[in-house]
């Protein structure tokens, strides 16, 4: 849930996710349609399906357990390299090193060197403290977060910083002792965040139809390639009101990924998907931007 997330947004998913599918037997033997409806909300839904589709697998072919080695787990649906590796140090104390965004930067300041992603993975291994694996990870992952940070490093408070090579020296200390950086503290592609004129701008259309307690919803495509089966507001086809149409309600604002969305919502008749009781709208999965509209017409 953390991924791409910030703990605040997800704190009260995660209770009510965990409260609905305490273990992965309960998980697995949900439907995926109830998974996505828990996740409602947190966006990013691939990972409410990967993680579906691991509990259903752990349950089938690993007898509800967890396999204890980086190697196994990532042959399980949506687990990489770094969560392998973090699950398999932290939970199960194997020696496994992890780098992320965070650990990478750490790194690459330490040595002072440009490393390549395989060469930033060795160097994590050889340094790792092989009796505290775990320990370890969250400690380069915590120091890259807390301490190492992207623009303003705290140097004269880091503990490693009797063993770093660039310690201060590509950084600018300005007037109120505040220190920069000189250059980027990642490669091109690398994790630095997206500049603001690569994001693109669509604007979106679409309807608001309540009527005695129901309200009009729209299932996207099985197939679609963004947000799949999931449920959202009718959007009008064309790009231009229709004359039939009132002038919109409210105009949101709605970011996902690298595009920024204007969605214009008109309170209007259509025919466009099912009436779906308000009452039973937590069973759905339903889209982000829509729980945000319904949110704020005060119909959830
Ligand atoms: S001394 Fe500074 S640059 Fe080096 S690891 Fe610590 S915070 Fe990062």
């Amino acid at each position: 849930m953390l991924q791409q997330t910030r703990v605040a947004a997800v704190v009260d998913h995660y209770r009510i996710f965990l409260k609905r599918f305490p273990n992965i037997q309960a998980l697995a033997a949900a439907s995926e349609d109830a998974v996505l409806a828990a996740w409602s909300g947190l966006g990013y839904y691939r990972r409410a399906r990967m993680l579906y589709q691991c509990a259903k697998e752990l349950v089938q072919k690993h007898g509800g357990r967890f396999p204890q080695t980086a190697e196994a787990l990532q042959t399980l649906p949506g687990i990489g390299r770094y969560t392998a590796a973090a699950i398999a140090s932290i939970a199960f104390a194997e020696p496994v090193a992890v780098v992320d965004g965070n650990v990478e930067r750490v790194l690459q300041r330490l040595t002072g060197i440009d490393l390549t992603t395989p060469q930033t993975w060795q160097h994590a291994q050889a340094l790792l403290a092989s009796s505290r694996p775990g320990d370890f990870n969250q400690a380069m992952m915590e120091l890259g977060a807390t301490v190492c940070v992207p623009r303003q490093p705290r140097c004269p408070n880091c503990p490693v910083r009797k063993w770093c090579v660039t310690r201060l020296s590509n950084f600018n200390q300005g007037a109120n002792g505040t220190i920069t950086m000189e250059r980027p503290a990642s490669r091109p592609g690398g994790t630095l965040a997206l500049n603001s004129s690569r994001r693109i701008k669509k604007e979106i259309w679409c309807v608001l139809n309540q009527r005695n307690g129901s309200i009009r919803l729209v299932q996207r495509p099985r197939k679609s390639p963004l947000m799949p089966g999931m449920w959202e507001l009718p959007q009008l086809p064309q790009k231009r009101r229709p004359t039939w149409v009132p002038a919109a309600w409210r105009t949101f604002r709605h970011s996902i990924t690298v595009t920024d969305y204007a969605v214009h919502v008109h309170r209007a008749r259509t025919a466009k998907g099912k009436w779906i009781p308000v009452a039973n709208i937590s069973q759905f999965p339903i889209t982000g931007l829509t729980r945000k509209i319904l949110k704020a017409a005060g119909v959830i």
